[in-house]
């Protein structure tokens, strides 16, 4: 897989760490042990497009937000994690 990253240009994704979906968001400190195992361990895990968290660790090592096909494995946009707010 190649990710175009925005500081690098086109990259092997071996550069790359993957972290994960980046649609999680963190439950409030007191929303109980429910909302922080679905944090912790819930995934959609889409058969399509979904956002993710890329790090560029052999270069830039920037994290990128990415949205991918897990169907085809193909990049559909990739931006800077910190123009995001995530
Ligand atoms: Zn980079």
């Amino acid at each position: 897989m190649i990710i175009s990253c925005p500081h690098c240009g086109p990259r092997d994704s071996s550069e790359f760490y993957f972290r994960g979906e980046a649609t999680p968001t963190r439950p409030e400190y007191d929303a109980g042990t429910a909302a922080a195992t679905g944090y912790v361990y819930g995934r959609i895990n889409p058969a399509g497009p979904q956002k993710e968290h890329w790090y560029h660790a052999a270069a830039c090592r920037s994290w990128l937000l990415v949205e991918r096909d897990t169907r085809t494995h193909k990049f559909l946009s990739v931006t800077l994690a910190s123009e995001q707010g995530r």
